[in-house]
């Protein structure tokens, strides 16, 4: 696996952006339109202070059942049987204390309009700050949502409580979230989905050892990384999609992101299902992955080489939830 087609620093910058939320035109319109204190659940904006407040709930009531011993570590990809060429396409949903982030609605209708099934790996934080986006998309049964920590803390410097807490704290959210979603629809007349613990937790940054891992595995949740960088590629929209196309192999695990940034997300998307489709590859989430096969495990979380993204261990305040550090490279 390489990142040949884009400088490591470069790639790592950008993985950052997209879990960062920097201002962008269409955030900013989002942002004006939003203007008078109304909540904003479709714009990018920085924080004057950060929220640390904690959810409603602390604790799901129905927790994940214990993590079968073949699931834990930490998950690259699955090596399926012969003959099935399934991949998961996975997008992350990242927001620190400090700032709110987007949602790529773009991007989701472009995988329904395509039929085609996705994981998200979504924030706690983010889910409070967009209820309505959180259900449609755990109404949707060709998606799976998953737990991306309460405030993308990088658990390689997270420990003890605090770390617990990120996985907790998420999974509570999407119950709440879940429980609220359902109540709406009996009051529609429509079956209750019912309660659906998280199992799937991915790490922020990519961060986090042995140590980490086997706490968030003791939780309940199985690991998963990916073996395509899907934002690793450079050049257009349409070059970028035939690269993910070409690195893509049955039971790879493809990075992408949901909260808007980079912007382009929706029409990589677009450009890339009718390329993997013609590559013979079907979609399904990470899930029925591992249902279907084996995982293939690694003992530490990278983007595409061990040690590539250890630049964010200083990167961020408060363990990764907060501005940026002094020693922060860069801008
Ligand atoms: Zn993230």
């Amino acid at each position: 696996m390489r990142a040949k087609s884009v400088p490591l620093l470069l790639l790592l910058l950008m993985v950052a952006v997209g879990c960062q939320a920097l201002l962008g035109a269409g955030c900013q319109a989002a942002t004006r339109k939003a203007a008078g204190g109304a909540k904003a659940p479709e714009a990018l904006r920085q924080l004057t202070a950060p929220d640390l407040s904690p959810p409603a709930r602390l604790s799901p009531a129905n927790a994940a059942p214990a993590l079968p011993e073949r699931l834990r570590g930490i998950i690259r990809r699955v090596a399926l049987p012969a003959g099935d060429k399934r991949l998961a396409l996975t997008f992350d949903l990242c927001e620190r204390a400090v700032h709110v982030t987007g949602f790529d609605a773009a991007l989701v209708d472009a995988l329904r309009h395509d039929g085609a099934k996705a994981t998200f790996f979504a924030g706690g934080k983010w889910m409070r700050s967009h209820p309505e986006a959180t259900q449609s998309l755990m109404a949707d049964p060709r998606f799976e949502l998953a737990n991306h920590g309460w405030t993308h803390a990088n658990m390689a410097v997270t420990r003890g409580q605090k770390r617990v807490d990120q996985v907790l704290w998420t999974s509570a959210q999407a119950e709440l979230l879940r429980e609220e979603l359902d109540a709406r629809r009996v009051r529609e007349g429509k079956p209750a989905l019912g309660p659906r613990p998280l199992t799937l937790f991915r790490l922020p940054y990519g961060r986090g050892g042995a140590e980490a891992v086997a706490a968030i595995n003791a939780l309940g949740l199985a690991v998963i990384q990916w073996d395509v960088v899907g934002e690793g590629f450079g050049g257009s929209v349409e070059a970028r999609a035939q690269a993910i196309a070409q690195a893509a192999r049955p039971g790879s695990i493809v990075l992408l992101h949901a909260n808007q940034v980079p912007r382009d997300t929706a029409a990589l998307v677009r450009a890339l299902l009718p390329l993997l489709r013609q590559r013979g590859f079907a979609t399904a989430t990470v899930g029925e992955l591992l249902a279907a096969g084996e995982p293939e495990t690694v003992s530490d979380g990278y983007f595409s080489v061990p040690g590539d993204n250890s630049i964010y261990d200083d990167m961020f305040e408060d363990g990764g939830t907060g501005g940026r550090a002094r020693k922060s490279p860069g801008r």
